[in-house]
């Protein structure tokens, strides 16, 4: 069985700086802790607090970066949990041994190089 304690403390780690980002730009659906809600970005003092296209399109931003923070963010919190089940560095297509210099660059990796989706 893999060694997972340097890959714990990164992620561990990530996890962290994943939700302080989250914190900035949403914030926890209060019925559900594992879902993340946008918030509208802060508008600019020179704003026309007229002019609501400026707000739409800033809820539209931190839309798209809490999207693809929560994507990473749930990444990190499966990888965490294959470690406390002994099912980390498993590759979850051919169920082989992920790489360890795959594992270096993504420590939440869940699939082998051969099976790289993304
Ligand atoms: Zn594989």
């Amino acid at each position: 069985m893999k060694d997972t304690t340097a890959y714990k403390s990164v992620l561990e780690a990530e996890k962290i700086r994943l939700e302080e980002e989250l914190s900035t730009v949403g914030r926890r659906n209060p019925s559900n802790p594992a879902d993340w809600e946008a918030l509208p970005s802060e508008t600019g003092l020179e704003a026309d607090p007229s002019d609501t296209a400026d707000q739409i399109d800033g809820y539209e931003t931190n839309t798209a970066i809490l999207k693809d923070l929560e994507t990473r963010y749930n990444e990190v919190l499966g990888a965490l949990t294959r470690i406390e089940t002994g099912t980390y560095g498993i590759c979850s297509v051919s169920g082989e041994e992920i790489e360890d210099d795959r594992l270096a660059a993504d420590p939440a990796a869940n699939t082998c190089k051969a099976h790289l989706t993304s």
